[in-house]
This record gives C-alpha cells, structure tokens and sequence, in this order.
C-alpha cells in the first residue's frame, strides 16, 4: 500500500500536450487521495498567451461543483483587487497549487468545510503546476496564500514574510527558467478577516498584486 510519500500526479502528465490536453489528462488524475471525495477535477483557466499566473490553494466547494477555478467568493474578492491593481483578467491564468477540493463534512454531511492540503499533497499535484507554468511562460506568477508559495518556492515559505517583493522563481525539476514570483494572502483570507481587520487585508492584497502589475507595466516597455 503506498504512502503518502508516494503520492504523485507525474505519471498522469501527458508529455508533449498542449494545456488543453493536460486538462483533459487532469481530469483522470489519481495522484493522491483527493480525487475520491471531490466532485472533479478543477484545472486552471485562461489563454496559454497569458502574461501573469495566480495560484491559489485549492479549489473551494462552488469550484468543485462547476469545475473553474475562483468561481467563489474568494474569486469574487480577486477579481475586483486585480482591477484595483491595474491587471487585466485578459492577461491572467488562474490556477490552484491541488487540483481537487480537500473538505470534512459537517452538520450531518450537509457541509463541506475546506480542509488545507498537506505537504505530501500539495509536492503530489504539483506535476500539474508545473506543466502549466511551462507551457505558459508567464512573465510574473502570484503565489495566493501560503499553500501557493510553499509549492513554488519550498516548504520554508512564510508568506508574512516574503509577501510584496519580486522573488526569484526557481527553474523547475525539468531545467526550464524559472521567472520572477509576487507572493501575497489568500483572497479567502481577507473574507476571513473580522470586521476591523478587512479593509487592511484587502487594501494589502491590493498592494501586492500592485508590485506584480508594476513588473507586467516595465516588461511591456
Ligand atoms: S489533488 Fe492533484 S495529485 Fe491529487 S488526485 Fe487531484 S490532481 Fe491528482
């Protein structure tokens, strides 16, 4: 019985395809356990073209039931800050770091309440990511929150401390380049937030994908 040490979306990576065939290929992924409790599969979206990659953590229980990514409230609070920030929608992929919904039930089964991937499950997908980022070759990747950073740059990742600043992006297992990464909060985190801490964590959300926007403004120069 393998452990969670085995866990491993690569074999379930088709070589060679486009993202389309990688989201198809995902869709069949049994790289960890995820896949069984989550309705699908929820790969990333946007055009292979795109300038910039956000990635979040996973996907939340309205991604799970419509298969896109930040379709929730979380993708709600994203969306306005990256207009606020001066990013385009047009020029953004969305992604997350696991492609299935971790939850527990509660109230009876009534309720799926996200459940944060661990180490082993976040290194398991990341296959995924990684072949995205490849095809794409966005000039700047976003790390949403803390899952997203710890995939891209290691387990070491803080994102109160490296949050707001350009960071290298190693290359990947493949020697592809790496690239430049913006690390900021989960957008879910500044739903989270109690009253008095909201406007702060939004406008701080703001600010940092404000420095990814920066790094797109002088690459179009
Ligand atoms: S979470 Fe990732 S590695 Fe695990 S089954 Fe889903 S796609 Fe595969």
């Amino acid at each position: 019985m393998p452990g969670p040490e085995d866990y491993d979306a690569g074999p379930f990576v088709p070589v060679g395809a486009d993202l389309q065939g990688l989201r198809d290929a995902a869709a069949g992924c049994r790289g960890c356990p995820l896949f069984r409790e989550a309705t699908r599969t929820v790969f990333g979206s946007g055009e292979a073209s795109a300038r910039v990659v956000l990635v979040g953590e996973q996907p939340g229980d309205q991604e799970d039931r419509k298969g896109e990514p930040f379709v929730g409230p979380a993708g709600g609070v994203l969306t306005r800050a990256l207009a606020e920030a001066g990013i385009d929608p047009a020029e953004a992929y969305v992604t997350n770091a696991v492609k299935h919904f971790k939850f527990e039930r509660q109230e009876r089964g009534k309720r799926r309440i996200h459940k944060a991937p661990t180490l082993h499950e976040i290194s398991a997908c990341r296959p995924w990511l990684a072949s995205e980022l490849r095809l794409i070759g966005p000039e700047v990747v976003v790390a949403l929150g803390a899952t997203a950073g710890k995939s891209l740059l290691g387990s070491s990742f803080r994102v109160t401390q490296q949050r707001g600043v350009p960071l290298v992006l190693p290359p990947d297992g493949d020697g592809e380049a790496g690239g430049t990464l913006v690390a900021t909060i989960h957008p879910s985190a500044v739903l989270r937030a109690d009253a008095a801490a909201r406007a702060g964590a939004y406008a701080g959300l703001i600010a940092d994908l404000g420095v990814a926007a920066r790094l797109l403004d002088d690459g179009s120069r």
